[in-house]
């Protein structure tokens, strides 16, 4: 059976989902995304996604020619199509068909399309033996050149340090900014415990780092906070990654994994951490009993 896309108000067989050669989310990468999970049927915090997605529009100065509850039922009606319940769902708004110059006022419309697919980031071992990681050449865009607030579907920035990593022989690399201050991997959050196992504290690069406010992100902060671990959001140097206790990226795709070695170096004994492990099991719970929507 052909997937079913949503393309531009109405679902179409894949074959006939086509984009322009013209639209410049193509030509110039000129777009905004959001790339989001289905659980048991449930579309796990569409509502924040769609949030993000137009605050990321406004930032570029993209209209979504439908609002907020269209899209909403758009994604749904996609989901269901492709009977997608544990899935994963492209959503993207390109700048939409123009001329071969750079202004994006000469675009009509933009263009919209959703996927409905699955995902595997890593394999399974990974997630119960760790992720090895390197910290990338690259820095990640200042926010004075492009805030990485914005989900743009420019990427280069963050697939120059994939390149690295996979050159390196892992699979991921964590990007400094353009302070030499942690920022994010290259489609996640970090974050590190430490304070030892007597008051094991969170720390992640705060937003002013040149981050994505991840959405498992900010979800991986409030399970914490109802275990009682705290999570400080504060600069973090390279030196704070090698002297890390435990660490692990956040990502809607990747979840929660744990890493295991940055840079060849054993991250704290080497072995996915137990508050690691502990949240790993926290996020596991919410997605079994009900994976919010919100
Ligand atoms: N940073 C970057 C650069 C990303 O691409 C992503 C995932 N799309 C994230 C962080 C994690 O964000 P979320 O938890 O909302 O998927």
């Amino acid at each position: 059976m052909p997937r079913q896309i949503w393309l531009n108000g109405k679902l179409v067989p894949e074959q006939q989902a086509t984009v322009s050669v013209f639209d410049h989310g193509l030509l110039y990468g000129d777009g905004v995304f959001e790339g989001i999970r289905t659980y048991n049927g449930r579309i796990f915090k569409l509502r924040s996604h769609l949030l993000r997605l137009y605050a990321s529009a406004r930032a570029i100065r993209l209209e979504i020619p439908y609002t907020l509850d269209q899209l909403d039922q758009a994604v749904r009606q996609t989901v269901q199509a492709n009977s997608a319940n544990n899935g994963y769902i492209r959503l993207c708004v390109t700048r939409g068909v123009g001329t071969l110059g750079l202004n994006p006022f000469l675009c009509k419309q933009a263009g919209t399309f959703i996927i409905a697919d699955h995902i595997a980031l890593y394999p399974r071992e990974i997630y119960e033996n760790g992720l090895e990681v390197i910290t990338a050449s690259t820095q990640r865009t200042a926010p004075a050149a492009l805030s990485a607030r914005i989900k743009s579907m420019n990427y280069l920035n963050n697939i120059l340090a994939k390149i690295e990593a996979i050159d390196a022989g892992v699979l991921e690399a964590v990007m400094l900014n353009h302070q030499g201050f942690v920022a994010e991997g290259t489609g996640d959050n970090i974050f590190i415990v430490r304070g030892g196992s007597a008051r094991p504290q969170l720390a992640t690069p705060p937003l002013h780092a040149s981050v994505l406010e991840g959405i498992t992100r900010n979800l991986v902060i409030d399970l914490a906070g109802q275990a009682d671990i705290g999570c400080e959001q504060t600069d973090l140097t390279k030196y704070d990654l090698y002297a890390a206790d435990e660490m692990f990226l956040t990502g809607t795709a990747a979840e929660v994994v744990p890493v295991t070695k940055i840079d060849k170096r054993d991250v704290g004994t080497g072995k996915p951490g137990p508050i690691t492990q502990q949240l790993m099991a926290a996020f596991k719970k919410l997605l079994a009993n009900h994976a919010p929507e919100d």
